[in-house]
């Protein structure tokens, strides 16, 4: 009994997400004293700071913060993909 097997190749890539309205980079703060979070992560780290400062300034035993940062990525059929053709 013969088995027959067919591969296909297909090249797909894998890159940050640039398309329109997706953000570059969240960023979220949360106090490593506590772990109080400000209520809202935002994709200007402005506001984490300012949340810091302020944080330390109600409670001056906190100084240490831990900053996460989320980034957002796609993968995309490559040029020869049969996919490419195939836009969601
Ligand atoms: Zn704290």
């Amino acid at each position: 009994m013969a088995t027959r097997e067919c591969h296909a190749y297909a090249e797909w890539g894998f890159s940050p997400d640039d398309r329109p309205g997706v953000p570059v980079v969240i960023f979220h703060i949360e106090c490593t004293s506590c772990h109080e979070r400000p209520a809202e992560a935002s994709d200007d780290g402005t506001p984490q700071q300012t949340w810091a400062l302020d944080h330390t300034g109600r409670n001056p035993d906190h100084q240490g913060f831990k900053l996460n940062t989320e980034t957002f990525w796609r993968v995309e059929p490559r040029r020869d993909n049969p996919y490419a053709e195939i836009r969601p």
